[in-house]
């Protein structure tokens, strides 16, 4: 396997109180396999990704338990240097906001170019050739002549394709991409979408792709993760979680996507705010929130029972849900 977590627990301290903001979340991807976690905002989704590479911030961050496996090394035992070194060349990711990740005052070109003087010790000439390939692999028109471009003069599916040349440039085993689609419009979210599908095919990675919107990764991803309150509620075989959600939360979100053949029906939206990690409701913390929810819910914490070998669903009544019956 290629990166597996295990159990990982992250908590924020601040002056009111410690934010539990990662409970317990397990999940494993392979090379070549393309993982979706999805959840809300302060689910735990983002904070996850930013332990596994490294980038957490700590504090007021702090990982409290679990383990990070990748290609069978814990990352969590490295020392800082190590795992410097790891990000880029063997993990890389890419950021929602491209423009304030890439550096305004240097052109991409001289930004991609020194990914490969520092960490492969080619020539200037060299690493400005392999810029342009990148550029041109991730269809920047015209790569050669807009190498000495910098990041403002680029549209954002542009820039959003140059944060990806970059995370590529190295051919890393994983990239995690954070949301990578959510500033742009519909027409290039699809674009984006389909061309690091396309990469991680052709490169053989392993991608997690991190989003809120289930309708942009039912495309792309091989399975799905739905994260809720710091835990993992739901995973599924994407097909399998479309076409039958096994978990009410996972039901709610697919049934507030538009769908054609709905058209005139009025969108379903869940009710409620996602939990406060400073005080995660007792039992279920989907309670609050759930149409299902009954005595039973607000007391038991439920486990990730086993829907099937490939599916696991941390919902008490998970085969009503799945049969449905969700009333
Ligand atoms: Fe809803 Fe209960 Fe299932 Fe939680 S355990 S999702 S509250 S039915």
């Amino acid at each position: 396997m290629l990166l597996e977590v295990r159990d990982l627990h992250v908590e924020f301290r601040t002056r009111d109180g410690v934010a539990h903001a990662v409970n317990g979340v397990d999940y494993a991807v392979d090379r070549g396999e393309t993982l979706a976690v999805l959840g809300e905002s302060g689910s735990g989704k983002s904070v996850t990704a930013q332990a596994v590479m490294g980038i957490l911030d700590t504090p007021p961050g702090r990982i409290t338990g679990g383990r990070v496996l990748f290609r069978g090394r814990d990352l969590l035992a490295l020392k800082e240097e190590e795992r410097r070194r790891l990000r880029g060349a063997d993990l890389a990711m890419v950021f929602q906001d491209a423009l304030s990740a890439l550096n305004p005052v240097l052109t991409v070109g001289a930004q991609l170019a020194e990914l490969f003087t520092v960490h492969r010790g080619m020539s200037r000439k060299e690493a400005r050739a392999r810029a342009v390939e990148l550029m041109d692999r991730v269809r920047i028109p015209a790569a050669a002549q807009r190498v000495g471009d910098y990041p403002h003069q680029f549209s954002g599916g542009m820039r959003q394709r140059i944060m990806i040349a970059m995370a590529l440039a190295l051919e890393p085993g994983l990239i995690i991409a954070d949301e990578p689609t959510t500033a742009l419009d519909v027409t290039v979210q699809a674009q984006v979408m389909d061309l690091l599908a396309e990469l991680q095919r052709e490169y053989d990675m392993g991608l997690i792709l991190i989003t809120h919107d289930l309708g942009v990764v039912a495309d792309v991803a091989d399975r799905i993760a739905v994260m809720y309150a710091g835990r993992i509620v739901e995973r599924a075989p994407v097909h399998d979680l479309y076409k039958a959600p096994a978990h009410p939360y996972t039901r709610g979100l697919l049934d507030s996507i538009p769908r054609l053949d709905r058209k005139g029906r009025e969108l379903y939206a869940i009710k409620g705010l996602p939990p406060n990690l400073m005080d995660i409701p007792p039992g279920c913390a989907f309670h609050p929130r759930c149409p299902m929810a009954r005595d039973v819910c607000r007391a038991q914490v439920p486990p990730l029972y086993e829907v099937d070998e490939e599916r696991g669903s941390a919902c008490h009544f998970w085969r009503e849900c799945l049969d449905g019956r969700t009333g």
